[in-house]
């Protein structure tokens, strides 16, 4: 059983066969896929799983607390599973790739930030967009 799966038993969602193919993927993938990417490994699994499945499965995972919802600025939402340990993201805007990072001096600095305007730190997001160096050339 996938951590998804085991979620899904805990918040008590009925798990169809087309679901567990879903919960899968999601295990599996490391790189934040949208709906189509996840689509597209999912009908490999079971050729009968439609997009819409798909589309009403993620959004039952994220309302259950189960998947995080990206939004990369390239106009689709990508998907991951809720992390154990918090990260936030480099976004290559060449190649679209998505990095995971964890920078302790950010999360200080963050929670600082809060606290100098009244608040307790309870969740952030970060997302860095950029493209990588130009390698210098040698002469
Ligand atoms: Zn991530």
């Amino acid at each position: 059983m996938t951590r998804i799966e085991k979620l899904c038993a805990e918040k008590g969602l009925r798990m169809t066969e087309q679901r567990r193919v879903i919960a899968r993927v999601l295990s599996e993938a490391s790189d934040h896929p949208d709906a189509e990417e996840l689509y597209r490994r999912a009908a490999t699994l079971d050729p009968h799983i439609s997009i819409a499945t798909v589309y009403r499965t993620v959004k039952l995972f994220e309302d259950a607390g189960i998947l995080e919802r990206h939004d990369f600025r390239d106009g689709r939402s990508r998907y991951e599973e809720v992390p154990d340990a918090h990260h936030d993201h480099l976004i290559d805007v060449q190649s679209g790739q998505v990095i995971e990072f964890r920078n302790e001096e950010i999360e200080k600095l963050q929670r600082r930030v809060a606290e100098e305007l009244g608040f307790e730190l309870v969740d952030h997001r970060l997302e860095l967009y950029g493209r990588p160096k130009a390698k210098k050339s040698s002469h």
